[in-house]
């Protein structure tokens, strides 16, 4: 069994930890500062394995220098960032694979966000590290990428089982299903998820992770099949990618 740990910092970035009880073994996933991952792992008497960064965003990357200097671990992150990722040591592309003990965990690049994003799947045990560039209800703003990129990232997203757990690199959930009402007010699925998120976040609670099976239902750019949502773009049977262009392009302004 893996155990995930969900550390809250900087406002609204997640860092994830997993730790994998039978060979003792531990990942940190896009650690934006290094000083509450060394508690945690002191506090549980756990070595580090990996840094598993995503992108090379300081938001994600902050804390690699300080536990690498700490823990030895190894940074992993996509081969394509290995010149702006800080303390880089393993280079990952589309298909490559890394264990935490026995369990399987898959690359796969997802450029959009940024250039080199990538993503880890944990096959077996279905859940998928995604950084930014699926989030709940939403998607990472472009800022290297161009929006065919993005889109053909997130339809590998979309094609993963149903169960997959989304734990995505930020808590912006709230604001995205504003976005998502917007564009889909007739969607009976979104609004009882907005329900659910905004008692949640009355309570300071986490809304991530989700699962892949909710984001095809609520998530509006992963709905550009959606009558209503082409309706409201004025997009009636375009093409998909050019749905998925113009939603991106509204959510940057709304
Ligand atoms: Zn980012
Ligand atoms: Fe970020």
């Amino acid at each position: 069994m893996l155990k995930i740990i969900q550390l809250l910092v900087l406002n609204d970035n997640y860092i994830y930890l997993i730790h994998d009880e039978i060979s003792g073994e531990t990942a940190v996933v896009d650690p934006a500062l290094a000083e509450p991952v060394i508690d945690y792992l002191a506090k549980q008497g756990w070595p580090l394995k990996y840094v598993l960064n995503t992108h090379h965003h300081l938001d994600h990357v902050e804390g690699n220098t300080a536990l690498k200097q700490r823990t030895g671990c190894t940074v992993v992150a996509g081969q394509t960032d290995a010149h702006r990722i800080p303390d880089f040591d393993i280079g990952v592309s589309e298909g490559d694979a890394l264990f935490l003990g026995q369990h399987k965990i898959k690359v796969m690049i997802t450029p959009g966000h940024t250039t080199g994003h990538v993503v880890y799947y944990f096959e077996k045990d279905d859940l998928l590290f995604c950084g930014d560039t699926l989030f709940v209800m939403g998607c990472g703003r472009l800022f290297e990428g161009t929006p065919e990129q993005m889109y053909a990232s997130l339809q590998k997203l979309k094609a993963l089982p149903a169960e997959t757990k989304v734990y995505c690199a930020h808590e912006y959930t709230q604001a995205n299903g504003k976005f998502a009402l917007s564009v889909e007010s007739d969607n009976q699925v979104l609004q009882d998820k907005l329900q659910r998120v905004a008692e949640l976040r009355r309570n300071n609670l986490s809304t991530v992770p989700s699962t892949i099976a909710e984001e095809i239902a609520t998530n509006p750019f992963f709905r550009t099949e959606s009558l209503s949502i082409q309706k409201n773009l004025d997009l009636v049977g375009a093409e998909q990618v050019d749905i998925f262009t113009a939603l991106r392009k509204r959510k940057d302004v709304f």
